[in-house]
């Protein structure tokens, strides 16, 4: 047996018999990892609302090196990153978020980047003015994070570079097409160059969080849209957590 101890944050819990759960963790160190807690008759009860998302914590778990399933041995709240749990505006952005986590993260594989990128994510969704804006820099960081950055350099179907006036997006190829390939391809999106050029800064690493200009509503559905699909086809599946963004 051995203890395993890291920051971590709760992606979602299952109940597991009458009086236990499964607590499913994204730790620092570790990726994520299933560990068995205790639900119910517990003598400490109150540990019980510490498995909840959105608060980073100090989990420790326990078990054989290796194994599919740990047991908790105890957890402490570092940061409870109070104001998403107060509003339910951020409370629905960050719940979405841990579920994009949860998708793109595989169990006993350690991700620290895309931990940190996570916990500084959530501090910001704390303290924004346009939480939506944040979301999409989250979604794209992620996305190259994982290996799915959105081809904006050269057309995604057949490689040649772009023309400058190039605008369709292909969801399902993961970019820009050139305009010989954008008549061939199916199920595409149009880009605005306001949407395209807050596309090419972003991933080019500038990540401030406001634009010098705010982005025109219409520019912010579009690349919501385009994001959302672009996701969903890395994913492999739609997130049940989006239809609550804009309830
Ligand atoms: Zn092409």
């Amino acid at each position: 047996m051995a203890l395993y101890r890291s920051a971590a944050f709760v992606l979602h819990t299952y109940k597991l018999a009458e009086t236990d759960q499964i607590v499913v963790l994204f730790t620092q160190e570790f990726g994520k990892l299933r560990a068995v807690a205790r639900r119910s008759h517990s003598p400490r009860r109150h540990v019980a609302s510490y498995y909840q998302p959105l608060m980073l914590l100090n989990a420790i778990v326990y078990g054989r090196p290796g194994q599919a399933l740990y047991r908790m041995h105890s957890v402490d709240i570092l940061q409870a990153l109070r104001p998403l749990h107060e509003d339910f505006g951020l409370l629905r952005c960050g719940l979405y978020m841990t579920e994009l986590i949860d998708v793109a993260t595989h169990e006993r594989e350690p991700a620290p980047e895309l931990f940190i990128l996570f916990h500084q994510t959530l501090e910001q969704l704390a303290q924004t003015s346009d939480a939506m804006l944040l979301l999409r820099r989250f979604e794209l960081q992620l996305l190259t994070a994982i290996g799915y950055t959105p081809q904006l350099l050269y057309c995604a179907q057949c490689t040649r570079d772009l023309e400058a006036r190039a605008h369709t997006f292909s969801p399902r190829l993961g970019g820009l097409l050139c305009t010989t390939c954008a008549s061939t391809v199916r199920q595409t999106l149009t880009v605005s160059p306001e949407a395209l050029t807050y596309l090419r800064r972003t991933l080019a690493g500038d990540t401030t969080v406001e634009p010098p200009t705010p982005l025109a509503a219409t520019v912010q559905q579009e690349l919501e849209r385009l994001l959302h699909a672009h996701l969903t086809f890395c994913l492999g599946r739609e997130l049940k957590s989006y239809a609550f963004l804009h309830l």
